[in-house]
């Protein structure tokens, strides 16, 4: 897995980015230094990806800067389980993440499917291949300390920042970070870079008004919940596929067809050929399509995954060389 040094993308302002692509899990963070303090922006899957992350950004932070502030963009583990390694923090989220976090499954819950389930069958392939090089055992969550709706502001030595409720929308509890002076935003899961998201609670309409507000914000860099950093023009890019993507949801529902043969039938298109991880669609069609039928009830994720997973299996075996 790669692990990296942090990046600076503006002074006080550094981005650590372990994934490379067609990934789930390895999820972006970051760090603002000013004036002898500190903020952590979202913290990584297992303790041990944390601790590399914790010991580049405490050189990034300088001698006698506590790591004592963070903020998480939403409560899915990949954004939340290196809390842990953070104890007595000041954690900053929604209070709609702080509600959300009870339902997400349980680091154990998912050590067990990756290693109970069967490896022959597409969801326990899928889970050994895409979770299969994360150790959950030992971690235990821990839920944010300092909890708000709307808008929260945050002074980190002299730099502001800005929090900002945008969910529902990938999740029911997203927010996006926002540094006015270094014209940076951290999007946390309301953007993807390089991979279809996996958006949870929807609907799509929501993440593209969030996405709306952070082209708002006149950022110079958005730094994405996964994958490169982007430019503006780059968010208009995701911004028109999630449009096309709702589109395609509402033709396509209205055809009588369910979210996963939705899926299929834009993968078979090829419609979205520069993107990985297509099986995803599946997903996030889900979500879509609850909406349209108007279903609150909650999503059995179990059961996206295992869509998923079933498409991935079968895109692997028409062409073995794609993972
Ligand atoms: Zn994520």
């Amino acid at each position: 897995m790669a692990s990296t040094d942090l990046k600076q993308i503006a002074p006080g302002v550094f981005v650590w980015q372990p994934g490379e692509g067609a990934t789930w899990g390895l999820a972006n963070c970051g760090l603002v230094v000013s004036g002898g303090q500190a903020l952590v922006i979202d913290t990584p899957y297992t303790p041990a990806l944390t601790d590399a992350f914790l010991a580049a950004a405490r050189t990034a932070a300088g001698p006698g800067v506590a790591l004592d502030r963070v903020a998480v963009t939403h409560a899915n583990g990949d954004h939340t389980w290196g809390l842990q390694q953070l104890p007595g923090a000041e954690v900053f989220a929604t209070h709609a993440t702080l509600e959300h976090q009870c339902l997400e499954p349980k680091p154990q819950q998912l050590q067990a499917l990756i290693h109970d389930s069967d490896p022959d069958r597409p969801l326990g392939w899928y889970f050994r291949e895409h979770f299969g090089k994360f150790d959950f055992a030992d971690i235990q969550v821990l839920p944010p300390t300092a909890t708000f709706t709307g808008r929260r502001d945050l002074q980190v030595g002299r730099t502001p920042v800005e929090l900002h409720e945008v969910g529902p929308a990938h999740t029911v509890g997203d927010l996006i970070a926002h540094l006015p002076e270094q014209r940076t935003v951290f999007a946390g899961d309301i953007v993807f870079a390089g991979d279809h998201p996996s958006h949870w609670a929807g609907p799509l309409k929501h993440v593209v008004r969030a996405c709306l507000r952070i082209l708002d914000l006149d950022p110079e860099w958005i730094v994405p919940g996964h994958g490169p950093l982007m430019r503006p023009d780059d968010l208009r890019t995701y911004i028109s596929y999630l449009d096309d993507l709702s589109n395609q949801a509402l033709v396509m529902h209205g055809q009588g067809r369910t979210a996963v043969e939705a899926a299929r039938i834009l993968i078979k298109e090829g419609r979205y050929r520069g993107l990985g991880l297509p099986e995803r669609l599946a997903i996030t069609l889900s979500t879509e399509f609850r909406h349209l039928d108007q279903d609150s009830a909650a999503p059995d994720l179990l059961e996206l995954m295992n869509h998923a997973a079933h498409i991935a299996w079968d895109i692997t075996a028409a062409d073995p060389r794609t993972p």
